[in-house]
């Protein structure tokens, strides 16, 4: 089976307790205005096989706490999401979150199909007027689930406001020299970022730049 996702990576420290590992799936049809993240947006590119993922993501399932799931847009490809989180499963007892912006209630027969298989779930659009308050969540209107006994233990400490000690973004570097950020920004954090670039001479474009002056949907450079 074929999943189109945007990127995989180990580890991630933002998104969930300890080190995790992070796939990020490659499409959303959401679309929430000031998304960060538009350059998952666009469908059909990025396909791998689950086999691939599996093999990609195996050498890491020993040392890492957890694994993230998100996007993009994870149930847009429900039969891929719910086959990739049952082999999964079946490699380690590791938690696995998820990441939709979808309502829960509209997700919820899915969310049934992968019982046992998400510990915790974050529902809900990203609403850029919203207040900005909650741990591991875009804005306040996002809800957790923790869906499983392993998921209360390991997510119910977030259902709590944030704090200083929470950290916002995990940079990754890529061989051709592109960096990108894992995590989940604060409003301005990216408007700070690029004065503190532009005191050193250097210029930071964020997809949302790229969207607004091509008047289109940005086209993922890594697919
Ligand atoms: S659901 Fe997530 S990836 Fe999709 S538009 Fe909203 S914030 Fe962006």
């Amino acid at each position: 089976m074929i999943l189109y996702l945007s990127r995989i990576h180990f580890p991630v420290t933002t998104l969930g307790p300890g080190r995790r590992i992070g796939l990020w799936f490659q499409g959303c049809s959401i679309r929430c205005k000031g998304c960060v993240s538009a350059d998952t947006w666009g469908t059909g590119k990025g396909g791998v096989s689950i086999n691939e993922i599996m093999a990609a993501i195996d050498p890491w399932l020993d040392e890492a706490d957890g694994i993230t799931i998100s996007g993009g847009e994870p149930f847009d490809q429900p039969e891929a999401l719910i086959n990739l989180l049952a082999e999964i499963r079946s490699k380690t007892n590791k938690d696995i979150l998820v990441y939709s912006g979808h309502p829960f209630e509209k997700i919820a027969p899915l969310v049934d199909q992968c019982k046992g298989t998400i510990d915790a779930l974050i529902s809900d659009p990203y609403e850029e007027n919203a207040s900005q308050t909650l741990a591991l969540r875009g804005s306040d209107n996002q809800r957790l689930h923790c869906l499983t006994p392993l998921g209360e233990t390991r997510f119910r400490q977030f259902d709590r406001t944030l704090k200083l000690s929470d950290k916002t973004f995990d940079i990754m570097f890529e061989e051709e020299g592109a960096i990108w950020l894992a995590g989940i920004p604060r409003r301005d954090d990216m408007r700070r970022l690029k004065t503190v670039l532009a005191k050193e001479g250097h210029i930071a474009v964020t997809t949302q730049d790229e969207r607004s002056a091509r008047g289109r949907t940005y086209d993922n450079p890594y697919s």
